[in-house]
């Protein structure tokens, strides 16, 4: 499983950057929380971990600490650019090569991104960053717009925007881990009185496992809140089916979206006679 972080930069007492009525800390946890999203339901196979979800402030070394010991494989590192400029551009660390696996994945990052806005491109650059330095695993800071030039900022106003710099930055991510399409994903929705730890129980899923997979840094959950319950990326136990009179293997294996003969494989059977009451293994 691929275990994504993403890091929202500043936040908290620290704003970022300001300007046309923006703070980039804001538009930067709007990107971050949309990425996610977007990964969560078009994608399967990883978990996400953000350094932060709501407004907080989080320094440099807690963001590259938490991201180590979680043992990230990527840490993306999402800012808003100043200085009076314009357009789009991401940093690596200085000593990587531009044949390191890094910069392969940048390259990737970078071109989906270019896809989706249309910002001026000011290409893929290095930068000696602390989050680039510190984090042990690979690591992008991606620079979208410049909050202090009115065209940009216009567009970080739109929301319709946010959503394309935001799945740039998904598809980047899915193509670097050649992540698999969502649909094996199955989702729960909370009821009252649900613990993260029942739900762990119920879906065979460790606690840690369900806060990795829908980003979740404290065990509060709430009534209505709908979790990933468990990705394509877990093993999936066995799936049992007790023969009804009149079933042909035909019929079952279309109920399973499964086929005759796998499910003639995983049972030992020769041919395709089965009797009502037998216990069938069909996944
Ligand atoms: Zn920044």
């Amino acid at each position: 499983m691929a275990k994504i972080y993403l890091d929202p930069g500043h936040g908290g007492n620290d704003p970022g950057a300001v300007g046309n009525g923006l703070q980039e800390k804001d538009v930067t946890l709007a990107i971050a929380l949309k990425v996610r999203n977007y990964l969560n339901t078009n994608y399967s196979g990883h978990s996400i971990r953000m350094s932060r979800t709501t407004d907080t402030a989080v320094s440099l070394a807690q963001r590259t600490n938490d991201a180590n010991n979680w043992g990230a494989d990527y840490f993306v590192s999402i800012h808003i650019n100043a200085g009076g400029g314009t357009g789009y551009e991401d940093y690596i660390h200085s000593n990587l090569s531009d044949s390191s696996t890094t910069a392969q994945y940048r390259n990737l990052m970078h071109e989906e991104i270019m896809k989706q806005v249309d910002f001026r491109n000011r290409g893929k650059k290095k930068a000696n960053f602390h989050v680039l330095r510190e984090s042990a695993m690979s690591a992008i800071l991606t620079e979208n717009g410049f909050i202090d030039t009115v065209a940009d900022a216009n567009k970080l106003k739109s929301d319709a925007y946010l959503n394309r710099i935001a799945l740039g930055h998904a598809n980047g991510i899915a193509r670097v881990f050649n992540l698999p399409p969502a649909g094996g994903q199955d989702t729960y929705t909370v009821q009252p009185g649900d613990t993260l730890w029942s739900i762990s129980r119920a879906f065979d899923m460790t606690v840690q496992e369900l806060k990795d997979l829908n980003g979740l840094t404290d065990d509060t959950i709430y009534p209505g809140q709908v979790l990933i319950v468990r990705g394509t990326g877990f093993e999936q136990g066995p799936v049992y089916h007790i023969v009804q009179a009149g079933e042909t293997l035909w019929r079952i294996a279309q109920e399973y979206e499964t086929t005759v003969e796998a499910i003639k494989s995983l049972n030992g059977l020769s041919n395709e006679t089965i009797q009502p009451g037998q216990r069938l293994q069909v996944k």
